[in-house]
């Protein structure tokens, strides 16, 4: 099946252009001002965006957590972000304590079997070295295509792991070349300040913030960056939040060491005061880190500008208000701790980044796809529009109004953290590897059109799919 994009406005990190694109076989095979080509199907992007699909390399899809399950499964999650205009993503396995590395990563490929809406890969969430999970077969993960290890320093008694498997686990990662992630909190203090709250009878959903302030997140991110350096591997701070921690990973880009800084589309918008909403409203913001004090979403905006932080990712991670929420209705610690985000981010950043003058549109491909597609080794396959990358592409509609709503988007979560938020510029078709996903606000192609994506090791590219490669 062949695809013409006819006259939209090309832009990537780097160009900004009017032109057709052409695809064959899943792939972009030319790019020209006016190509003279015949395709299968023709779509008009005339004073539309086309972009590269986005990455997002944050999310937990059909994930056993806080005593429940994600709602979200690959199938309404991949959907989400299809209509979102995300094309690929990279989930999540949690190795459960006393388990291999291969029987949950196993067990995360059966989840997705037959149900993928999009191109996905996984990061290993490491939990235990010493019941089930060892150092070589952590060590073999790359070369099934797994090329990330993440690391909670948080969520004490669940997942965090002590600084030895921290120290161990980026040893392993600078010998095979895979990428380091952290949950950066410090899990012991927040254990204490949460044990103190309860006993002083303070239950409701705020005192998650209260319990978790931001030097905790300053000081594991700082941790973190030092035993990294200790360690000689690459670090990726996921979803920073706060002034605290983006100190930290400014001084260490400012001295050219490999660390990386992510924040998620919610820190921009949602603060404290989200969670002070009466009713158990608050419970919805329940995310970790938690909701800051406004000020710190000009200083995140500020380090998205200036690459301080090279990421804006989702972390989705949904659950519904009414029903999961509630488990924590008398206990603010048992509220499952995540929220939904897959399908907005693009409409979001892309009305108080770029239209807003805060970020170009060529940064907010690079924040969105390009930057993640380099991280995890999906570059070039992922994250550009050029010759010989996969055809994952979103045709942009700029002038399109949108309201946005739990009511019409396609998480299963019964709430959206930006109800009633009116942006202007969103998706208008979607494509991958040439394939059709969204079209006329319907969702064209069958779940199972998704595929695993085995990555390459961190700095490596991934090679397009090419007959001269
Ligand atoms: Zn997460």
């Amino acid at each position: 099946m062949s695809v013409l994009i006819k006259g939209g406005r090309v832009l990537t990190a780097a160009d900004d252009y009017v032109g057709d694109v052409y695809v064959e076989d899943e792939r972009i095979s030319l790019i020209g001002e006016s190509l003279d080509v015949q395709a299968d199907k023709v779509i008009d992007a005339a004073g539309k965006y086309v972009l590269p699909g986005a990455v997002d390399p944050h999310t937990h899809l059909d994930m056993p957590f806080g005593g429940t399950v994600t709602v979200d499964d690959v199938e309404s999650g991949q959907t989400a972000a299809a209509f979102g205009g995300t094309t690929c993503h990279v989930d999540f396995v949690i190795q459960p304590p006393g388990s291999t590395f291969a029987a949950a990563l196993e067990d995360w490929k059966s989840k997705a079997n037959g149900k993928q809406v999009i191109d996905m890969g996984y990061h290993m969430a490491v939990t235990d070295l010493k019941e089930g999970g060892t150092l070589e077969d952590l060590a073999a993960l790359p070369d099934e295509g797994v090329t990330s290890y993440k690391l909670f320093m948080a969520y004490k008694g669940a997942l965090m792991v002590d600084d030895e498997t921290l120290f161990r686990t980026m040893q392993v990662a600078a010998e095979t070349g895979a990428l380091v992630m952290v949950h950066a909190e410090n899990g012991d203090a927040i254990d204490v300040l949460v044990k103190e709250a309860l006993a002083a009878g303070h239950t409701e959903p705020k005192y998650h913030a209260l319990t978790r302030p931001p030097e905790t997140e300053g000081e594991a991110t700082n941790r973190a960056i030092q035993l990294s350096r200790v360690a000689g591997s690459p670090l990726y701070v996921v979803h920073v939040s706060c002034a605290e921690a983006v100190e930290p990973i400014a001084i260490a880009r400012e001295k050219g060491w490999d660390v990386w800084g992510e924040t998620c589309t919610q820190y921009f918008f949602v603060d404290y005061t989200f969670l002070e909403r009466p009713d158990f409203e608050g419970a919805k913001y329940v995310y970790t880190p938690p909701p800051r004090d406004k000020a710190n979403q000009d200083v995140l905006w500020n380090a998205v500008r200036t690459d301080v932080l090279s990421v804006v990712s989702t972390d989705h991670c949904a659950f519904l208000w009414d029903g999961q929420k509630t488990m924590g209705k008398d206990d603010f610690s048992k509220i499952p701790n995540g929220g939904p985000g897959l399908e907005n981010r693009l409409q979001m950043i892309h009305e108080f980044g770029v239209r807003a003058g805060r970020i170009s549109l060529n940064r907010m491909v690079e924040l969105l796809a390009t930057a993640p597609a380099k991280l995890f080794g999906l570059y070039p396959r992922k994250g550009t529009v050029a010759v010989g990358s996969d055809a994952d592409m979103v045709v942009f509609d700029p002038e399109k109004k949108v309201t946005i709503s739990a009511a019409t988007h396609h998480s299963k979560s019964d709430y959206n953290l930006y109800e009633g938020t009116e942006v202007t510029g969103s998706p208008e078709v979607v494509l991958l590897r040439g394939h059709v996903l969204v079209e006329d606000g319907e969702l064209v192609a069958s779940p199972g059109v998704g595929q695993f994506v085995a990555r390459a090791r961190f700095g490596e590219e991934l090679k397009a799919q090419t007959a001269l490669a």
